[in-house]
């Protein structure tokens, strides 16, 4: 079997350097032997640098190549971390990331659960199609966003109904919170073909340290459910 190699980049240099050294090691070679030897060195050198230099900005190009393909793999990773835990609708974080956050929250601290469903938005959607539905539920996010304090995060965990995760929050701020929400969103008068307001109903509970987010969650829906059977756009506080 013949095995193919590659020939040595430097075999000529290599042949070159024997030859210049046979010639260096007779002391008496001839004047014109030893001039013979030199030139034919110092052709192989200049072809020697002029590889290296190719070599060398080649290795330059690429480095700056990987560089690049580096920073986009690394935006690339990032804008997935991001897409993975957030609503594209919205930009709120999605059920995943709220369930995961709100369990890191309460593993470390009290924390007050907003839940909130928007009130008969299915007729919403009936009426003027789901464009107009989806823009629905970005205005509301936006008005949610307007009253959240900073350490406060908002998620979609449905359809149509959001949760405000506030950590280290009492009872009575985190009611007043949601009611601040909730004015905002009743007080917005939608653009044509909605032309009116559209209301949301909340249920608030507060977490002492270690509880279960099932447990918090399901409180806080138990009193949406309330507000809901009470007539809707209310705050209702969940049992403790
Ligand atoms: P209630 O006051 O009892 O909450 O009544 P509702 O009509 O809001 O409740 P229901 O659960 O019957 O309807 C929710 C609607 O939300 C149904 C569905 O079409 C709509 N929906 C869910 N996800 C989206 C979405 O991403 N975009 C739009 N436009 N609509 C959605
Ligand atoms: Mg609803
Ligand atoms: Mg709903």
């Amino acid at each position: 079997m013949n095995t193919v190699t590659d020939p040595d980049l430097f075999d000529l240099e290599h042949a070159a350097l024997a030859e210049a050294t046979l010639v260096f090691e007779d002391a008496h070679a001839p004047a014109g032997i030893y001039r013979l030897a030199l030139g034919e060195l110092i052709g192989h050198y200049e072809r020697l640098l002029r590889e290296t230099d190719r070599l060398i900005r080649r290795s330059d190009r690429q480095e700056r190549e990987m560089t690049v393909l580096n920073q986009r793999l690394q935006a690339l990773a990032r804008s997935l971390e991001y897409r993975a835990r957030h609503d594209t609708l919205t930009g709120v974080l999605n059920r995943g990331a709220v369930i995961e956050l709100s369990g890191e929250m309460l593993a470390g601290s009290d924390m007050a659960l907003i839940v909130l469903d928007l009130d008969h938005f299915k007729r919403i959607n009936d009426t003027y199609g789901h464009p107009a539905g989806d823009m629905v539920l970005q205005t509301v996010v936006g008005h949610l966003q307007s009253v959240v304090p900073q350490t406060g995060e908002i998620g979609r965990v449905g359809g149509e109904e959001f949760t405000v995760m506030l950590p280290r929050t009492t009872l009575d701020d985190a009611l007043a919170i949601a009611e601040r929400m909730r004015a905002a969103v009743a007080a917005h008068v939608f653009p044509a073909p909605i032309e009116r307001n559209i209301t949301a109903s909340f249920g608030v509970s507060w977490n002492d340290v270690g509880t279960p987010f099932e447990n918090a969650y399901g409180r806080a829906d138990e009193a949406l459910y309330i507000a809901k059977r009470n007539g809707r756009d209310q705050v209702v506080r969940a049992r403790n």
